[in-house]
């Protein structure tokens, strides 16, 4: 096993494996991508979408609205997405303000096309070991993880965080009886009484806490696999913006078997993961149905 896990060339894989099936199908995918207000880390990532759907040949129509956009007006866009039979991929970008209902956004989103799973259907159906249009950081996860060859099955795996967007349905999917998951899972978050116990006995510790370089060397045992999901904000020491883990890589680096960096880890996966459930929703339009497997075969082979 490597000991940097590196993002990018598995998602240079995952790319190609797009374009293969665009070509192969004469596919013509359509995103919807709902942006509200200008937070600038969902303003970077945006524009990340855009630019990696023209790479890929993926349309990508972004709808910017402004941070005071009301809830009717949201759920009317997000309507209009949904009938239309051109679309077949609808993303919201998170944050949401704070006058929307994040959960009744989500819900409105038709599942075959809630391409960043935030419908409850989707969610229900990764709880029930099912098939679905899977949470795109949650499955970068599990990629990187069998693109790396990181033995899963059987491993206690600990994650810190239990949002509904990456820590709950990574630990659902950690135990679907797959030979890449099948894992036995621990999550932790902000009230955990004894956090740094339950990190040390992780084999491998997902950090999905949104707190810049909060996993500390006292907190991980030798020889622990350490993923890291955390995208924080962190001035350089020469001014410039620069982006820091929930891991603080540097100092972790030594006792651990493997580590994802940040940036180029776990986030560069997620944007390709994006697309191909864009693909699978289009795909599913036309009545061919995938898995993730089918997807994922050049990851997930045994
Ligand atoms: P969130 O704020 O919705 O959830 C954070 C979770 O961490 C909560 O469940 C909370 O209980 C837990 N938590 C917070 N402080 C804690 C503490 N001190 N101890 C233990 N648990 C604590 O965040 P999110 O949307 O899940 O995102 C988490 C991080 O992942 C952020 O840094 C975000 O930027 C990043 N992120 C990365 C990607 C990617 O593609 N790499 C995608 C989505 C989010």
């Amino acid at each position: 096993m490597e000991k940097v896990l590196y993002g990018k060339p598995l998602a240079a894989l995952i790319r190609a494996r797009i374009k293969e099936l665009i070509a192969e199908h004469g596919l013509a995918p359509r995103m919807r991508l709902i942006q509200t207000g200008n937070d600038p880390a969902a303003s970077y990532y945006v524009q990340n979408i855009v630019s990696s759907g023209a790479k890929l040949g993926c349309e990508v129509q972004l709808a910017s609205l402004p941070a005071n956009v009301g809830q009717a007006e949201l759920l009317s866009l997000i309507a209009a997405a949904n009938a239309d039979p051109q679309t077949h991929g609808i993303m919201l970008q998170k944050p949401l303000p704070r006058q929307i209902d994040d959960a009744l956004a989500g819900a409105g989103i038709d599942p075959a096309k809630d391409i960043d799973c935030l419908n409850p259907v989707n969610l229900g159906r990764i709880l029930l070991g099912e098939d679905s249009l899977l949470p795109a950081t949650a499955l970068a996860v599990l990629c990187t993880l069998g693109h790396y060859r990181v033995p899963v099955a059987g491993r206690h795996v600990v994650i810190i965080g239990r949002s509904a967007i990456v820590g709950k349905p990574l630990a659902n999917m950690l135990l679907w009886k797959k030979p890449w998951a099948n894992a036995s899972v621990t999550v932790c978050h902000s009230r955990s009484a004894n956090l740094e116990e339950l990190t040390r006995g992780a084999d491998i510790l997902v950090a999905a806490l949104g707190q810049a370089e909060f996993v500390q060397p006292e907190m991980i045992k030798n020889n622990c696999v350490l993923i890291d999901v955390g995208i924080n904000e962190q001035k350089r020491a020469d001014g410039k913006p620069g982006y820091v883990g929930d891991i603080d890589y540097n100092a972790c680096y030594g006792k651990a078997l493997a580590i994802t960096p940040v940036p180029g880890g776990i986030g560069s996966v997620t944007t390709s993961l994006l697309f191909l459930n864009l693909l699978k929703a289009a795909l599913a339009a036309q009545g061919i149905n995938k898995t993730v497997d089918d997807f994922l075969d050049f990851i997930f082979k045994e």
